[in-house]
């Protein structure tokens, strides 16, 4: 059986981040367990762009090397914004390929306390052990699916997020449900494709970010004002932004107004750009389908108002609720000694969950430290705090 001081589960843009800056920690052996990027790669559509901006899309790196230019001059590889997704999948495996060779790319299967910390068990039967053990492994395992729909068989509905690929759906009527970003993407990408779409959404409206006042904050009254108002990572609207960019201070206020201010930062929106890209698809908001049944090979759905549809398809962009019972590899009894609210953990300093030694870092940890962790901007923050807290008491 091996051992390390730290072992990371997960190589998205948090895992990444976190490994670069923990291996800059003199005497401490970590290793680092997943795919790289795999979420990314799999579980997004294949032409989808990225919402947040340039430097929101950078992955913090402790010696601000691995940029997105840098990736670019090293790569010749030229973009800009909004980023290709396939792109940001080079960039985070050119980072990994600088940060981290060498990533174990197994999975790992399930963790345990044990005296010492942690036993970590891999995919093919292999063990390793460690003093602590740093979770990042995404928001994959939380799609929501709401229940309605869970009967129907994933042949007539599915989660946006198992779709890689959307060319099957050409010359098929789809109805896609929700109003956030990856409805309404996977809505233009499908009719740009081929398919006969319609979104139907409980909001009375969609929110399409950068609007005027967005535009005249960000580009008419200079950089000052734009830089006093938005910070570089990108999450919320203007002013609140640069609450969301500071968890500790977010930390401070009471546990309903920052609920509250949660709720307005990352609210469903589209980004400005799909406006156009959406004119032909027709859009039934302020409706909830309230009944599905399968028929045949189509599936028909029944709208609050009475009305019906069959179509070929429903597509869930109904996005994703944490619950961190679900990471599969954590035993229930590791998870039932974590303290957790609404499925979230409730986290210390250093992202570190009730159960010593065990940290839980990227979209989990947004209950204790904002909305930033839901975001590659907020890899950062949650790297620096992990390196602070670790160094403090090793
Ligand atoms: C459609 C869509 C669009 C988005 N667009 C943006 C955007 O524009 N900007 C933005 O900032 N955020 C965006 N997000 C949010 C984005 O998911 C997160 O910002 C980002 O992926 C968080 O990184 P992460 O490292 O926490 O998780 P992930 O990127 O999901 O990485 C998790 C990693 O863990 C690994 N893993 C999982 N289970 C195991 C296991 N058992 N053993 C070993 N490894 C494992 C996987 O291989 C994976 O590589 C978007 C999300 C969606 C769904």
């Amino acid at each position: 059986m091996t051992t390390c001081d730290i072992a990371i589960i997960g190589a998205g843009p948090y895992g990444l981040s976190a490994a670069a800056h923990l291996r800059g920690v003199k005497g401490l052996e970590v290793r680092v367990f997943g795919e790289p990027m795999a979420f990314w790669q799999r579980n997004m559509p294949a032409g989808m762009f990225l919402r947040s901006n340039w430097t929101a899309t950078q992955i913090a790196c402790p010696w601000e090397a691995l940029t997105l230019e840098a990736y670019q001059n090293a790569a010749g590889d030229r973009f800009s914004t909004p980023v290709p997704v396939d792109r940001f999948v080079r960039y985070g495996l050119w980072y990994q390929r600088n940060a981290v060779s060498d990533l174990d790319q197994r999975k790992v299967m399930r963790v345990e306390r044990d005296p010492a910390g942690f036993q970590i068990f891999l995919e093919d039967g292999e063990e390793c052990r460690s003093r602590r053990v740093i979770v990042a492994v995404g928001i994959g395992a939380f799609a929501w699916c709401p229940p309605v729909f869970r009967d129907l068989p994933t042949s007539v509905a599915s989660h946006t997020s198992v779709h890689r690929d959307f060319s099957r759906f050409a010359g098929k009527q789809v109805v896609i449900v929700g109003s956030g970003q990856s409805a309404l993407e996977s809505g233009a990408l499908l009719h740009e494709g081929g398919a006969v779409v319609e979104i139907i959404a409980r909001s009375h409206q969609i929110h399409w970010l950068q609007g005027r006042l967005s535009r005249t904050l960000h580009h008419r009254l200079g950089a000052v004002t734009r830089r006093l108002l938005y910070a570089p990572t990108d999450v919320g609207p203007a002013g609140l932004s640069q609450l969301m960019a500071r968890p500790n201070l977010l930390k401070r206020l009471p546990r309903g107004l920052r609920d509250k201010l949660w709720n307005r930062a990352v609210r469903p929106a589209g980004a400005r750009w799909l406006v156009e890209r959406l004119r032909d698809v027709p859009m039934r908001l302020d409706s909830s389908i309230v009944s599905v049944a399968q028929v045949g090979a189509c599936v028909k759905v029944r709208l609050d108002d009475g009305s019906e549809r069959t179509v070929d398809h429903v597509l869930l962009g109904t996005g994703y609720r944490v619950d961190i019972s679900k990471y599969g590899f954590l035993t229930p009894a590791l998870v039932q000694s974590i303290s957790c609210a609404n499925g979230y953990p409730r986290l210390k300093e250093g992202l570190e969950t009730s159960v010593s030694g065990l940290h839980i870092i990227g979209a989990p940890a947004a209950w204790s430290f904002g909305p930033l962790m839901q975001f590659v901007s907020g890899a950062r923050y949650a790297s620096r705090a992990l390196m602070r807290a670790i160094i403090e008491k090793n």
